[in-house]
């Protein structure tokens, strides 16, 4: 293999991805797993530094790596082995992303939101990859160093790329968005993650909007049309699409039916109907951001609808698994938030042919200080016909806090600290007329406790 430059100092990454190294050399962030051809990434963090890691990338098939001028220089390097300085590796591997989207130039879609980023890309990929050679961000990987790692290690033929975009801060969007330059930005909905770095809900979709920063001269905003916050974009820079239940909408959901193994619908009351093997009134809505985007891309409807219905989402979203007793579990316990708790109860509501409906709800974090006031709102959705509610951890009782102050209704309500403790009277109460729902923060691994109520 051939390296036309050892040692470039400065502007190392204009060199390797001018001279087109980037088609061989598969990019490395992580010394432990192996790669061939790999060009090592030392990323630097508060709490590892990448560079003391070389020996072992060489072990795992780096053949070059890309190195910060302040490092120590490695004392074991083999003889000529090909170290690119530059002034840090992060900002190196985000303007290597920018070069190489401009060499070769897929059509871009960022998705961002508060929830359903992640189902929506995966969405997107599952209709798309049926017409263009389509990639897509891995798992989660959807910030400041996970978006360029998915750009650089997307193949060269790529027609499609769908990128996953998150954000915690103000500025975070902009730079990801001018880093990609989409041709379509999906906005999927305005909650509360995160607002205690943007102060209200006013400051998140601020935010989100920042992602038309980055988008491409007459390209088109996609977003979440049943949102008052975003009802009042005005703009000639680019093309708005709305997409939800509510009039106004340019893709109007109507005529849903949901049932446990999905749900159907039409737009704006035409005769075709589409079905999507997934639970979720927001899951519903997923899917038609998603169809308007592959419509912009020239998709036909039969070709859309076939992708929809062929859906299959990743684990822990609105999951259907059996449970003990002939019963239904949903673990919806990847990740929540107020906004995402409340869509899920709704649809824990309408799913048919159930007389014990139970909600398990845990931890919610990342709220700010608002967190207790913000638990408590989730009492707004607790009602009729769900039967039993069941907090799980310090914060999750607030829930229960919130039902009682609102005078309370006819539920069942308890209060765990744990999920050990709730285990025993959980299962208690499932048979084959009872569907469960598991929803709360990553950290609480509501999925641990769901794993041990399922059918064997
Ligand atoms: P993260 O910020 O953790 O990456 P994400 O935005 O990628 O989250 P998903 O992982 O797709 O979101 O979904 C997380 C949860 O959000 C789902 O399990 C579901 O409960 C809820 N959710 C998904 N889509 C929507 C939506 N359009 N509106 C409200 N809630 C949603
Ligand atoms: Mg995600």
């Amino acid at each position: 293999m051939s390296i036309g430059v050892d040692i470039v100092r400065g502007q190392a990454i204009q060199t390797i991805g001018d001279a087109g190294h980037l088609d061989r050399l598969n990019l490395m962030p992580d010394s432990r797993k192996i790669v061939a051809d790999g060009l090592f990434v030392p990323l630097v963090g508060e709490h590892f530094n990448g560079h003391h890691y070389l020996e072992q990338a060489i072990e795992h098939g780096a053949v070059a790596a890309i190195w910060m001028e302040r490092e120590p220089l490695p004392e074991h390097l083999p003889q000529g082995f090909p170290l690119f300085f530059v002034r840090d590796t992060l900002s190196a591997i985000q303007s290597m992303a920018k070069s190489y989207l401009n060499q070769t130039r897929p059509k871009i879609i960022a998705v961002t939101g508060s929830n359903g980023k992640t189902t929506t890309k995966d969405m997107l990929y599952g209709i798309l990859h049926q017409s263009f050679r389509t990639y897509k961000t891995q798992g989660n990987f959807n910030n400041h160093i996970g978006v360029p790692l998915t750009i650089l290690s997307m193949p060269k033929d790529t027609e499609v790329l769908v990128l996953e975009m998150g954000m915690n801060h103000f500025g975070e969007l902009t730079f990801l968005s001018q880093m990609a330059k989409p041709d379509i930005a999906i906005i999927t909905n305005i909650g509360e993650s995160h607002i205690e770095y943007l102060g209200s809900r006013e400051g998140i979709a601020k935010a989100k909007l920042e992602i038309v920063n980055g988008l491409r001269k007459r390209g088109t905003l996609i977003l979440d049309g049943d949102e008052p916050l975003l009802a009042d974009i005005q703009t000639y820079a680019f093309q708005i699409v709305r997409c939800g239940f509510s009039n106004g909408n340019n893709w109007r959901i109507t005529d849903i039916v949901e049932s446990v193994s999905g749900s159907s619908f039409s737009l704006n009351k035409q005769k075709e109907t589409f079905n999507v093997p997934v639970l979720g009134r927001h899951n519903v809505k997923n899917a038609v951001l998603s169809f308007a985007a592959a419509r912009i891309l020239g998709m036909d409807m039969e070709k859309i609808r076939i992708g929809l219905e062929k859906l299959s989402l990743t684990k822990l979203r609105f999951e259907r698994v059996d449970g003990l007793n002939g019963s239904v579990l949903i673990n919806d316990c990847y990740n929540a938030s107020p906004t995402s708790m409340k869509a899920s109860l709704e649809t824990l509501k309408t799913l048919p042919g159930f007389k014990k409906r139970i909600a398990v709800l845990g931890d919610m974090y990342e709220l700010g200080k608002d967190e207790e006031a913000l638990h408590k709102s989730v009492a707004a959705a607790l009602g009729a016909p769900l039967t039993h509610v069941v907090t799980i951890g310090e914060k999750g009782a607030w829930i229960a806090d919130g039902l009682r102050e609102n005078g309370g209704v006819n539920l069942e309500v308890r209060s765990f600290p744990t999920k050990a403790e709730a285990q025993p009277y959980l299962e208690s109460l499932l048979s084959e007329d009872a569907v469960m729902l598991f929803k709360a923060s990553r950290l609480l691994a509501l999925e641990e406790l769901s794993g041990k109520l399922c059918a064997k």
